[in-house]
């Protein structure tokens, strides 16, 4: 899973806090002494109440924002030089695709502004859609696509540029269950293909645990780290692993964590 060729973390966090000025001196505590280090190739899931930071730390990841205090590394670069070098991939909610481009068009487009040349570009476009199961709509426009479509649309675009790593908020948040649950299978299957880390912002627990290595629990006002849980789900994540056992006690330990219950569940999975 870990990739040899960088020995950096793909994503650290270190002591960072971040506060928003609201005018009239009133401040947002938005994050508060997050330490995070993720591993290249791991999956690592944010789960938390609303409002408290996650979509802000993943800003901050992606040097769409400033820390306060602290430090944010990626691949050992500063957010700052990893943004500039492209070295990352983003998927957020909404699709946020462009309406009078075909899908074709869309998930080229990273490769188009890079001026990769056209043949080269032509098949890792073909390659991607094939990837994301789009092959067919190559030429049609995202209005005559399902809302799941649009979402693989722009997972394919995440991937244009082989990213080592993928900041993904919420991109299954508008999809119905049964979507959601075949784009889960999808983005595992295209995580393990190209060894992409990836940090994932979710409200699904279910969600969670089936896609990650670790999830990341928090707590808002200020947001923090309350609880970091390792999945242990060995092998591949099948649709199986849906119905197995681990899976539901995985699901209780996120669970408990999230509601700051006893945390026997999440220990066990700890010593595990
Ligand atoms: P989450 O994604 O976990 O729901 P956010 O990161 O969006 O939470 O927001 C965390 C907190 O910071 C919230 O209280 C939110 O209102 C506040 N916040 C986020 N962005 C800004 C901003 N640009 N200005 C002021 N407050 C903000
Ligand atoms: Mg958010």
């Amino acid at each position: 899973m870990s990739s040899s060729t960088n020995a950096a973390p793909a994503v650290r966090v270190a002591q960072v806090s971040k506060t928003f000025r609201t005018g009239k001196g009133a401040q947002v505590h938005a994050l508060e002494d997050i330490d995070l280090e993720i591993a290249p190739g791991e999956f690592v899931s944010l789960i938390g109440p609303s409002g408290c930071g996650k979509s802000t730390l993943m800003r901050l990841i992606a040097d769409l924002d400033s820390a306060t205090s602290g430090t944010l590394e990626v691949f050992g670069k500063t957010a700052r030089r990893a943004r500039l070098d492209q070295d990352y991939g983003i998927a957020f909610q909404q699709a946020g695709l462009l309406p009078w481009r075909t899908v074709r068009a869309n998930v080229e487009l990273p490769l188009d502004l890079h001026g990769t040349e056209r043949a080269t570009r032509r098949a890792r476009v073909d390659e991607l859609l094939s990837l994301v199961g789009l092959s067919d709509f190559a030429d049609k426009y995202p209005d005559q696509l399902s809302g799941g479509m649009q979402q693989r649309v722009a997972i394919a675009r995440a991937f244009a540029e082989k990213p080592k790593l993928l900041l993904m908020d919420e991109p299954f948040g508008a999809l119905d269950e049964m979507t959601r649950e075949t784009m889960q299978t999808e983005l595992e299957r295209i995580c393990a293909e190209t060894g992409a880390a990836v940090v994932f912002v979710t409200h699904s627990i279910p969600e969670a645990v089936f896609l990650s290595d670790r999830v990341v629990v928090m707590s808002a006002r200020p947001g923090r780290i309350t609880t970091v849980l390792p999945m242990d789900l060995q092998g591949e994540r099948t649709e199986d692993l849906r119905e197995e056992a681990t899976f539901f006690e995985r699901v209780s330990a996120v669970r408990e964590a999230l509601h700051g219950a006893p945390h026997t569940g999440a220990r066990g999975v700890e010593n595990r």
